[in-house]
């Protein structure tokens, strides 16, 4: 039906299927220049535009952004909101590594998805901080309970220490200078511009850590128990005790779970239960009304805003939960 609607049409005109032909080189001849056009713009982008870097996970990515600001692009890996220890790497995060200037990675053994990830991106070019370097880890110091049923999950967690170190005010200082120092080395011409971006993220710092120092040492050793082995840094620098009741199942508390809790408990004379943001505590519950604990919530800060301003406003947090805990 449309061939021969066509054919009439040309028919009629007659001489009609030259233009026609014409017009259909011209849009080819339009629709290559313009796919040229934008090959060459993404292909400049890159080299005439910002350093770009590229972070793992939520603490590292606001660390980074708050030195860079606007200087360089940042971007960060695992998405907020997604468990970062037991991460898989996506293609997209190949591609990103592939296309960096810079990778920032909290190190300590954190990122175990990174060496494999690196490898694939084929990227000579990179170069990477590990903002944990210099940082002295901690292996066991705070009694790590492990449940039976997650043991042999956990075992292999902290081969290179606890990764935790964002978590004290102090060491994540550290974490920002090696930040600071990384991308001067990496991009000198923003030198001064880093410098001052982390001079004043670094004050923040300093003043938290003040806070905590105040607010905590009417209250030594206090301990408590967690569900996830993230404080122990913390822990020690605030002179607080942290037992580490490593990975309890979130659907079900298993009669052993409950005991181990229990017993925990007891030996170490708790204080307080910690949970974590976003986990359904219904079990950890009704178990701290049993053991006339309160249940509280501390952030390990592996999710959340990622406003740089936003670890204080959530180191904040947890220090009031620790005062009135630990009271
Ligand atoms: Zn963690």
């Amino acid at each position: 039906m449309l061939g021969t609607h066509i054919e009439a049409k040309t028919g009629r005109r007659g001489s009609g299927i030259l233009p026609l032909i014409a017009l259909v080189i011209l849009s080819i001849a339009g629709c290559n220049q313009s796919n040229t056009n934008q090959k060459a713009a993404s292909e400049v982008l890159p080299s005439s535009g910002k350093t770009k870097i590229v972070t793992t996970f939520l603490p590292v990515y606001w660390f980074t952004k708050a030195v860079a600001g606007d200087q360089a692009d940042v971007e960060i890996l695992v998405p907020p909101g997604t468990e970062v220890h037991e991460y898989q790497a996506k293609p997209e995060n190949v591609r990103a590594i592939a296309t960096a200037n810079v990778l920032v990675k909290n190190g300590l053994g954190l990122e175990k998805f990174l060496e494999e990830t690196i490898k694939n991106a084929q990227n000579s070019k990179l170069t990477q901080i590990d903002a944990s370097a210099g940082i002295k880890p901690l292996g066991e110091i705070s009694p790590v309970v492990n449940t039976a049923t997650e043991e042999k999950n956990h075992n292999h967690e902290h081969t290179e220490g606890n990764p935790h170190v964002w978590l004290d005010p102090v060491l994540a200082k550290q974490q920002v200078i090696n930040i600071r120092d990384g991308l001067i080395a990496a991009d000198p011409k923003n030198k001064a511009t880093y410098e001052a971006n982390a001079a004043t993220y670094i004050k923040e710092l300093e003043n938290l850590h003040n806070e905590f120092q105040q607010n905590l040492q009417n209250n030594p050793n206090c301990t408590f128990i967690t569900f996830h082995d993230a404080y122990p840094y913390l822990a020690q620098r605030y002179k607080l005790k942290q037992v580490a009741v490593v990975e309890i199942p979130e659907d079900q508390l298993s009669p052993s779970d409950v005991r181990n809790v229990v017993n925990t408990v007891k030996k170490y004379k708790v204080k307080a239960l910690f949970s974590e943001p976003g986990v359904d505590n219904k079990l950890l519950k009704s178990l701290s009304q049993d053991l006339n604990l309160n249940l509280q919530t501390l952030d390990s800060l592996e999710t959340g805003d990622k406003n740089p301003q936003h670890y204080f406003k959530a180191m904040k947090d947890n220090l009031q939960t620790l005062t009135t805990a630990c009271q």
